[in-house]
């Protein structure tokens, strides 16, 4: 746990160290789960909505996309439910004067039995030489006494939360000891339902009449457009629309970095079917969904599905792909089949009809819903968790001698070749160099650096994850070939300084991942 707490804090520091992000505001001291992307960070996040975007929309001809504003009509929150039921269970310790998340403090016991669990696995994983992981845990009386317990107090957790039971969730509170992680104390309030909203107010409206909310997720953006989208681009089902925007929730515990933000980003794509299809389709999406994520590289183990234990109001079945972020095991995405509760629901209060002529069938219905949604931010966290590796430099002797490399996909790197004279003080490398420069910029976002040695310069290439370094050196001058050194393996190649534009395209294009 202290080894993940260090990486993370790594993870941080790196982030701000090297312009990936920084706290908002921060020269009034920030705010809290409020965070700026720096040079770096906002080309890599550009990058991440890229090739999701891609992927989604531009790979499939059934997919399109739309960019909806966030503020909506309120009556949108009232007919998703968002008004009524987005709520978060809320809990205050009457010493510390800490508010927490009723379901998460009791998450968060749970995660501690499972460290239990981990941490006999891995004593016995080193006592045992053919160690049968899945045995050990069917058969270790202590550890099927922890995972008994924890299946327990998730048993009554997904109850509580299904049935909105405040009162049991502060009885599991009490009934399992819970103490406020900050001061340790007991003394904790009842638990009540606590509204994720922001609300904001229309200009020339006064009162209840005028407020506006801003968008908890953007879905909604979606649905109501869901007639305009289809009729215009003469869609059939199944079809799906595409959007990436701004998303706002007043989270009540907001730390770990980007991961629980009150103002993130999110990659939405709801998917519009056939009623009754809604598992084919759903075991469609789980798997293309995974795969886009594996196609980046990111090793299968660090990936997971977790089904949901309670469902949210809209769904039939939910699963999330959970990431191995540094404090362990998070949802990174959802998969989510909505039925056709949000159509079904703006029809009716909007009083104007969602429904689909199906020329196949020659009937009207209104489509059920398939949603994949993501959040960019913790795309960016688990993609940088994935990429930040602190290793001795490949080739050399010296255990000493370390680097810290962002091993990126070449597809996402921010900065996708850095060109470098060897002598700054040299006006032919120079001039080769800013040529070279100027050549590659107008295809790829690339760094053209003389402000150190060699050396000190490809380490700082290798921090922000610089797939190629270029060197210009006295040879260049001869026979116009240039250093290609490789980020990950460091091998250097000569190659003719007029291939060098074409090979990076190459290496760096996205078109590698749809392959
Ligand atoms: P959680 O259980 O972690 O609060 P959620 O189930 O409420 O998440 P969804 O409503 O399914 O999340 O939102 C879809 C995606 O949006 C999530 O998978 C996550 O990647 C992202 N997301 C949700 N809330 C936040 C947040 N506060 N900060 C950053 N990303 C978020």
């Amino acid at each position: 746990m202290a080894q993940q707490n260090d990486k993370f804090k790594a993870l941080v520091a790196h982030c701000k160290e090297y312009g990936f992000i920084y706290q908002s505001s921060e020269i009034y001291d920030g705010l809290s789960a409020v965070y700026d992307y720096g040079p770096y960070g906002s080309l890599l996040k550009n990058n991440i909505k890229d090739y999701w975007w891609k992927a989604m929309v531009q790979m499939h001809d059934n997919i399109v996309g739309i960019d909806a504003a966030i503020f909506m009509h309120p009556k949108t929150w009232k007919a998703s439910g968002h008004v009524d039921a987005f709520n978060d269970p809320l809990i205050d310790n009457k010493d510390s004067k800490k508010r927490y998340r009723a379901d998460v403090l009791i998450e968060d016991y749970m995660d501690k039995i499972e460290g239990k669990i981990n941490k006999e696995v891995a004593r016995a994983r080193k006592r045992f030489d053919d160690f049968d992981e899945a045995m050990f845990r069917s058969t270790n009386e202590r550890v099927k006494g922890y995972q008994a317990q924890i299946d327990e107090v998730a048993k009554r957790l997904a109850t509580a939360m299904t049935n909105n039971d405040m009162a049991e969730l502060k009885q599991i509170i009490e009934d399992l000891q819970i103490a406020d992680p900050e001061g340790g104390s007991r003394n904790w309030t009842d638990v009540r339902q606590f509204n994720l909203m922001f609300h904001t107010q229309l200009g020339n409206i006064a009162g209840e009449e005028g407020k506006l909310y801003l968008r908890p997720e953007t879905a909604q953006g979606i649905f109501v457009n869901f007639l305009n989208v289809q009729k215009t681009t003469r869609q059939k089902l199944p079809f799906g629309i595409a959007q990436i925007g701004k998303a706002f929730r007043n989270e009540i515990v907001a730390r770990q970095f980007i991961f629980r933000m009150r103002e993130f980003e999110q990659m939405e794509m709801q998917f519009f079917i056939q009623p009754g299809t809604q598992k084919k389709w759903y075991d469609y999406w789980k798997e293309v969904r995974l795969n886009w994520h594996k196609a980046l590289g990111t090793p299968a183990e660090k990936l997971r599905f977790h089904d949901h234990d309670n469902l949210a109001h809209y769904a039939d079945a939910a699963v999330d792909i959970q990431f191995q972020f540094p404090f362990g095991f998070k949802e990174l995405e959802g998969i989510h089949s909505r039925t056709d509760f949000d159509l079904s629901s703006h029809q009716e209060l909007s009083s104007k009809k969602l429904m689909y002529f199906d020329p196949a069938t020659k009937e009207s219905y209104v489509p059920y819903v398939l949603e994949t949604s993501i959040g960019c931010d913790r795309m960016f966290l688990a993609t940088m968790s994935n990429a930040l590796i602190n290793e001795q430099v490949p080739g050399q002797d010296d255990e000493n001698n370390r680097r810290d490399v962002l091993k990126f996909h070449p597809a996402l790197a921010p900065i996708k070749a850095a060109i470098m004279p060897l002598k700054r003080t040299n006006p032919e490398l120079v001039e080769k160099a800013k040529g070279l420069f100027d050549e590659l910029k107008l295809s790829c976002h690339c760094q053209y650096d003389d402000t150190g040695a060699i050396g000190k310069l490809y380490r700082r290439q290798d921090a922000i994850g610089t797939p190629f370094c270029i060197t210009i050196d006295f040879d260049t001058l001869e026979d116009n070939t240039v250093t290609l050194r490789d980020r990950d393996t460091l091998k250097q190649e000569r190659v003719a300084i007029d291939k060098v534009a074409a090979i990076v395209r190459e290496r760096t294009d996205m078109s590698t991942l749809f392959a």
